[in-house]
């Protein structure tokens, strides 16, 4: 399963496409669906209930699995509030000497 794309509009033509894919865990077809938002704090923004993530769920009432997914932007690492390019900065600053709070 895919879970990294360009941008926020192409996660958006993904989930269009949901009704036609196929479970690759269980192999269900047709059984997906839209499971909310991973919500929280972000980097390049000030609100502490930002859209990080879109997720998705093969849905057990339709023959799924019951497997979730989150969909993101390819500049967002999973698990982490901040995305790539903060990532790079940090680990350019490390050769320089400078410390883990400069970086
Ligand atoms: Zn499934």
């Amino acid at each position: 399963m895919r879970i990294f794309f360009e941008d926020w509009n192409e996660i958006d033509a993904f989930l269009k496409r949901l009704p036609s894919m196929r479970c690759p865990i269980c192999g269900a077809s047709g059984a997906f669906g839209r499971h909310g938002f991973i919500r929280g704090l972000r980097d390049d923004s000030q609100d502490n209930d930002t859209i990080r993530a879109r997720r998705i769920r093969c849905r057990p009432k339709r023959g799924g699995c019951g497997k979730t997914w989150s969909l993101r932007p390819g500049d967002r690492l999973l698990h982490y509030c901040f995305g790539t390019k903060q990532a790079w900065a940090f680990l350019r600053g490390i050769p320089a000497g400078r410390s883990v709070k400069a970086a």
